[in-house]
Parts: structure tokens; sequence; C-alpha cells
């Protein structure tokens, strides 16, 4: 069985990592998207609202799970099994950022990393900017899921 991981912030879910997700699943038997906790980072949306927007978005999708996982990915991978990180491009500065990660992951573990390249629908989307929409009020509903909802 392949399965791969998914790893990410999601804060929020995004269309565009739907988009991947989506396409994941075609791909690979199984998409673990792992929601990494970072006790340093501050999220806007709590770890368990973040997990409910992603379990939501996939409740018809049974290839689907959500975890999360604190650490190294490539040690979480290792824990649970999976041979396979999947990553999303959306442009030249997220090839070099992925690059550099990818290259160190398989210095310390045998895991291939698979990239998508993003829909030209949504490779402008990034949770950062939908932070910043909502933050200022803003019509946010259009770059994510409609399990994303502030409350
Ligand atoms: P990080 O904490 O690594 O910034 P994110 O939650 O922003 O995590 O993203 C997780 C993954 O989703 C990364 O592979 C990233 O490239 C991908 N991704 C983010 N935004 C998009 C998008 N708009 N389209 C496709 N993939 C995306």
């Amino acid at each position: 069985m392949k399965r791969a991981i998914f790893p990410g912030s999601f804060d929020p879910l995004t269309l565009g990592h739907y988009d991947i997700i989506s396409r994941g699943v075609t791909l690979f038997d199984e998409i673990i998207v792992a929601i990494g906790v970072n006790s340093s980072k501050k999220y806007m949306f709590s770890l368990e609202e973040r997990k409910v927007f992603i379990e939501k978005a996939f409740i018809d999708e049974p290839k689907v799970k959500v975890v999360t996982y604190k650490g190294l990915t490539v040690d979480f991978c290792k824990e649970i099994g999976v041979e396979f990180i999947l990553r999303g491009l959306r442009n030249p500065a997220d090839f070099e950022f992925e690059k550099a990660i990818a290259h160190t992951n398989r210095d310390l573990a045998p895991i291939e990393t698979v990239f998508l390249l993003t829909a030209a629908s949504t490779s402008y989307i990034a949770s950062s900017i939908v932070r910043d929409v909502i933050r200022n009020n803003g019509d946010y509903t259009k770059l994510v899921p409609k399990s994303v909802r502030v409350k």
C-alpha cells in the first residue's frame, strides 16, 4: 500500500491544500494530512479547529486521514511507516525552499518527497494571506473549502 503524508500547519486549510490532497488521492492509497505542532509558533486557529476543518472537507474521501505530530517530519514518517512526503509547489520560491528541505530529509531518512504543481487557479493562495483577509474582515470564503468558517 502506497501512503504519503502531507505535512503543514494548515492555519487554515485553503483551496490550494485541498487541490493537492484531492490530486494526491489519485496517486496514493492513503494520504495522511499531518498537522505539525510547533509550540513556539502562534496560530490563528486551534489545533482542534484546524483538524476539524480538514476532516470535514474530506468527509466523503476515506483515503484521507488527519493526524497531528511533533518533531521532525521524517521521524514521524518512520514512526508510522510512511515512505512518501507530498508537497505542493506554487512558485520558484516554494521550489528553492522545498528543495533544501527535501534534500535534508533524504539525508536523514530514505523517504522520497513527491511534488505536485499547484493548480493555476489556486496557486496564489497562501494561509498567511487568508489570515490577513480574515483579520481585516474581508471575504475569505472564496479562498478556502466550505468547512473552513470563522466562528
Ligand atoms: P507550512 O507550515 O509548511 O507553511 P502550509 O500549511 O502553508 O505549511 O503548507 C503545506 C503544504 O501545502 C506545502 O507543501 C505547501 O507548498 C502547500 N501549499 C500551500 N499553499 C498551497 C497552494 N495555494 N496550492 C498548493 N499547495 C499549497
